[in-house]
């Protein structure tokens, strides 16, 4: 049963918020709060002042940032499937007295293990699954329609990257209220159909790995220099594209908790159906995540770029000289490769 009572409770990245909603909790990220306060760099530096080291990932100082500044006081703690460094924040959270948490993913996407640990969330929570597949069935429209905004962008063109990354990344909680995230979405999907289109010439991007501390500025950046993110692979997974018949299924077929080769595969699917010409592989200072970029360069057949970002919430000289380089070695093939083809198509025609 749904309680009347209605709870901010934090997490620390995507989990089954159908259980946190069923329990009668909203469901606030920790981490959209945190990129989205006009100035992310002081939460870092409360983090900081209270002793998390130099060489420690942004996110996670901005999520504890948040939780101090924000009044947060019950937070659910990933402790597996997405950053090892948790463990500890969730440790110094408890600390600080606040209420946590404990959710893992299992370290296989098998169905009968998720299942058992959705239970235990839900049991921790005072819910139950059937109250959560309730909540599952009410959230799969607001799911869909972030889908449709996804494919207008690539299918269509009519959708920029950074309106696809902000909506698909903010699916993570629904900006904290699901019936007016798709109040808005509902509005920017009826506007973007009237758009006109992106000239076919830019170049189509992916991006691929954790959502970048510099967002805004890195995908109008790219529009600026004649190319557009066409697919934003986590974001992507964060609404859930492949729902399946039950929770547990849905949270089996995210990729993002398990192991590469997973998401190794969704991306390359990705990359050939949204006819992607160039890839930007996203790594955070200090994450263990970027040894990736290895197996990502050895699997992925298209020119890669890696970006790093650490608290620098706008690009740098560097990045964008970076960037530039890249985009034109990419405008450059893509040139050579067209002038064979314009021969080919000539010939044919005599
Ligand atoms: S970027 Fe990496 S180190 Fe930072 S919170 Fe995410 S998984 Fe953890």
């Amino acid at each position: 049963m749904v309680s009347s009572q209605i709870k901010k409770i934090g997490i620390t990245t995507t989990i089954p918020i159908e259980i946190l909603l069923a329990a009668g909790y909203t469901p606030v990220d920790l981490n959209n709060v945190f990129i989205s306060d006009p100035d992310p760099g002081r939460l870092v530096n409360i983090a900081q002042r209270d002793g998390f080291p130099l060489n420690c990932c942004t996110w996670i100082k901005g999520i504890y940032g948040v939780c101090r500044e924000y009044g947060i006081s019950s937070v659910i703690c990933c402790t597996s499937g997405d950053c090892s460094n948790t463990i500890m924040l969730m440790e110094v959270l408890r600390l600080r007295g606040l209420k946590v948490t404990a959710f893992a993913y299992p370290e296989l996407p098998n169905r009968q293990q998720m299942a058992a640990a959705l239970d235990r969330l839900a049991q921790n929570l005072g819910t139950t699954l059937e109250a959560a597949s309730r909540v599952r069935e009410e959230l799969i429209p607001v799911r869909e329609l972030a889908l449709e905004l996804d494919r207008l962008t690539w299918q269509q063109g009519l959708v920029s990257g950074w309106e696809n990354h902000y909506w698909l990344v903010s699916s993570s909680d629904f900006n904290q209220d699901h019936h007016n995230y798709r109040l808005k979405l509902e509005e920017l999907v009826a506007q973007c159909r009237r758009h006109q289109p992106y000239p076919q010439d830019m170049l189509r991007i992916a991006y691929i790995s954790v959502p970048p501390v510099y967002g805004r500025d890195l995908y109008h950046y790219l529009e600026k220099n004649r190319a557009r993110v066409v697919f934003n692979e986590i974001q992507r997974q964060f609404t859930m594209p492949r729902p399946g018949d039950c929770l547990a299924q849905q949270y089996s077929n995210y990729t993002y908790p398990y192991s590469i080769h997973q998401r190794l595969d969704d991306i390359t699917t990705e990359l050939e159906r949204r006819r992607v010409d160039a890839v930007i592989h996203y790594v955070q200072a200090f994450c263990h995540r970027a040894i990736g970029d290895i197996i990502f360069r050895d699997g992925l057949k298209l020119p890669m770029l890696t970006l790093e970002g650490n608290n620098d919430f706008f690009l740098s000289q560097q990045v964008r000289t970076r960037i530039e380089a890249f985009l034109d070695i990419i405008q450059r093939q893509r040139q050579r490769q067209k002038i064979p083809e314009a021969r080919a198509n000539k010939f044919r025609l005599i």
